[in-house]
C-alpha cells in the first residue's frame, strides 16, 4: 500500500499550477489541485462582469507570452480546442490625438512607420522577431543561458532611457517605452528595456493574440487535459496549512511567497523562509471594464483595429508616470494598457457592441478612485467615449487581491521583476523552484522566469519534482 494519498498536491490553479499539474499527470502522477476561489484559473479567468453577453478577461488578456512559451507549445492545447485570434496590428501607442505609433505583425511595415529609425528597428526587432522560438525558450529558462538570451541581454539589459537614446523618432520611442513599461518597474532601472525588446519581438514573431472565447479558454483547455488524465481540482478551499492536505510525495505551491510562508513556513529553513519574507512586491493594477455601445471612437481611425492600446503619451511621459508609481505616487495622467479583445474575438460582445477593458499602473496597495481620470484620458483620444458606456466594472487593487491571494497589494507581478529579483526569484539557485524542504516546490510567477502567462514556472517546478522524487 502507498504511503501517499496522491503523488502531488498543487495549491492554486493559475496557469502555472495548471501547467504543473498537467505536466505531472502526463508523466503518470496522480494529481489534485486545491483552489481558494469558486472558479479555477487564477489570472486566466474571464467573466461577464459588466452586462450579460459581454465577456471580459479578469486579468490576462493578450498572449504573446503564452504563444512564444515552450510550455504551451509542447502541451499542444489546440487538441482541446484552444484557439487564438489576432489581426495585423498587435499594438498601437497614441502619442496625442491623431499621432500614433503602430506595432504591426510585420517588422518591415512597423519600421516603415518609424522614419529615421526604420533601419535600426528592422535590424534589431526584425531579427529577434524571426528568432521568437529560440527567444521564447531562452526567456522561459533564463538560468540556462543560450546564445539568444546573451544576444538579447547584450542588446537590451540597459535602463530603458539608455536604449531610447538610440532612437530618434517619437513613435518608435513611445512604442518601445510602452512595451518596457510591462515590466512594471521604474524604467530607469536595468533590464526594463529587455522586457520591451522581447515583447516587441514577440509581436513580430507570434503577435499579441487573445484567446477565442476569453482567456478562460486557456484554463478550460488545461483543465480538460488534466481531467482526461485523471487529475482533480477542488475549488473553494483556501489552503492554510500543509498538514490539511492529503499525504503526497510532492506539494507544489502556485502561491505568493506570503501564502507559501503561511502554508509551509514551519517546514522551511530559516534562510529559505527569509528569502520569501524579503521578496519585494511591485506596482499594482487598477482595472476597469466597459460594455460599450459600438466601439471606442478613436480620433485616429486605424486605432480601432489595434488589438492592444498603450495610452501613455510620449516616451518621457511614460517614464515619468512609471517613476512616480514606483515611488508610491499617482501621476495625474495614468499609463493605461487597454485591450480591444472583442475586436479580435467578436464572440465576446453582442453584435454592434464591444467588451473593452484594461488597467492603469498604480502604486502598491493604492486605495484611491481613478476611474474618472482613466475615462478622461481615453476621452481625450476618443471624444464621445463616455457617451458609449452602457456599464462599467471597476476592480481596484484591494478587489484584485480579494479575488486572487497571489495579487498581494494588487501587485500583478508576484514580486517586482527588477534585475535582482528576476534572477534571485525567490533566491539565487540553479533550481529556483526548490525550497529547503525536498518535498515542497514553488511553482508560481514568484519563481523563475516570473510573471506572464507562460506556464514556465509550473513546467520547471514539475520537471524538478519528477527529477528529484522519481
Ligand atoms: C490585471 C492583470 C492583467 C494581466 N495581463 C496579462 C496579459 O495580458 N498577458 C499575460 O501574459 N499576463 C498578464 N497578467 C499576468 C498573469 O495573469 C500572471 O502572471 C499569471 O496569471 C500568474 O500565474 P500563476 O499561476 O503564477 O498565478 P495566478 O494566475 O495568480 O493564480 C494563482 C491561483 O492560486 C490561488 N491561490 C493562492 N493562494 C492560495 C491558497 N492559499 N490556497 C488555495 N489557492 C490559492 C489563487 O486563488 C489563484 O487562483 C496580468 C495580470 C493582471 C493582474
Amino acid at each position: 500500500m502507498s504511503a501517499y494519498d496522491v503523488d502531488a498536491v498543487i495549491v492554486g490553479s493559475g496557469p502555472n499550477g495548471l501547467v504543473a499539474a498537467v505536466t505531472l499527470a502526463e508523466a503518470g502522477w496522480r494529481v489534485v489541485i486545491y483552489e481558494a476561489q469558486d472558479t479555477p484559473g487564477g489570472g486566466l479567468r474571464s467573466e461577464e462582469v459588466t452586462l450579460p453577453g459581454f465577456l471580459h478577461d479578469c486579468c490576462a488578456s493578450n498572449h504573446p507570452m503564452a504563444l512564444s512559451s515552450p510550455a504551451f507549445r509542447e502541451l499542444g492545447l489546440e487538441r482541446e480546442g484552444l484557439a487564438f485570434a489576432q489581426n495585423d496590428i498587435p499594438l498601437a501607442h497614441p502619442i496625442r490625438p491623431g499621432e500614433t505609433g503602430y506595432l504591426r505583425r510585420s517588422a518591415a511595415e512597423t519600421a516603415a512607420g518609424f522614419g529615421s529609425d526604420e533601419k535600426l528597428w528592422r535590424a534589431v526587432m526584425g531579427t529577434f522577431g524571426d528568432r521568437w522560438k529560440q527567444l521564447g525558450r531562452a526567456i522561459g529558462n533564463p538560468l540556462r543561458p543560450t546564445p539568444d538570451l546573451i544576444a538579447l541581454g547584450a542588446a537590451s539589459v540597459w535602463p530603458t532611457p539608455w536604449l531610447l537614446k538610440l532612437l530618434r523618432d517619437e513613435r518608435s520611442r513611445a512604442v518601445l517605452s510602452g512595451l518596457a513599461a510591462h515590466s512594471i518597474v521604474d524604467l530607469r532601472q536595468p533590464a526594463t528595456a529587455l522586457v520591451g525588446v522581447a515583447l516587441g519581438a514577440f509581436a513580430h514573431g507570434v503577435g499579441w493574440p487573445v484567446a477565442v472565447g476569453g482567456t478562460r479558454s486557456i484554463a478550460d483547455a488545461l483543465i480538460a487535459r488534466l481531467t482526461s488524465l485523471g487529475g482533480e481540482i477542488i475549488t473553494g478551499t483556501r489552503v492554510a496549512r500543509i498538514e490539511d492536505l492529503p499525504r503526497a510525495r510532492a506539494v507544489l505551491l502556485d502561491t505568493s511567497p506570503r501564502d507559501a510562508l503561511k502554508i509551509a513556513g514551519h517546514r522551511f529553513s530559516a534562510s529559505y523562509a527569509n528569502s520569501l519574507h524579503r521578496m519585494r512586491y511591485g506596482s499594482a493594477a487598477y482595472k476597469v471594464d466597459w460594455a460599450l455601445d459600438g466601439e471606442v471612437p478613436w480620433v485616429d481611425e486605424e486605432l480601432r483595429d489595434a488589438g492592444f492600446v498603450h495610452l501613455g503619451g510620449p516616451a518621457e511621459q511614460v517614464i515619468e508616470a512609471e517613476r512616480l508609481v514606483a515611488k508610491g505616487r499617482m501621476p495625474d495622467e495614468p499609463f493605461l494598457l487597454l485591450s480591444q479583445a472583442s475586436k479580435l474575438d467578436p464572440s465576446r460582445a453582442p453584435e454592434g457592441k464591444s467588451a473593452f477593458g484594461g488597467y492603469a499602473h498604480v502604486p502598491f496597495g493604492f486605495d484611491g478612485d481613478i476611474t474618472d481620470a482613466i475615462e478622461a484620458r481615453i476621452e481625450k483620444f476618443a471624444p464621445g467615449f463616455r457617451d458609449r458606456i452602457l456599464a462599467r466594472h471597476v476592480t481596484d487593487p484591494r478587489a484584485l487581491e480579494a479575488r486572487n491571494a497571489n495579487l498581494v497589494g494588487g501587485a500583478i507581478d508576484g514580486g517586482v521583476p527588477d534585475l535582482f529579483q528576476l534572477i534571485a526569484r525567490p533566491r539565487l539557485s540553479l533550481n529556483p523552484a526548490e525550497t529547503s524542504d525536498p518535498g515542497i516546490f514553488l511553482c508560481s510567477a514568484s519563481t523563475v522566469p516570473g510573471p506572464g502567462v507562460t506556464g514556465m514556472p509550473g513546467r520547471l517546478a514539475a520537471q524538478l519534482a519528477m527529477k528529484r522524487l522519481g
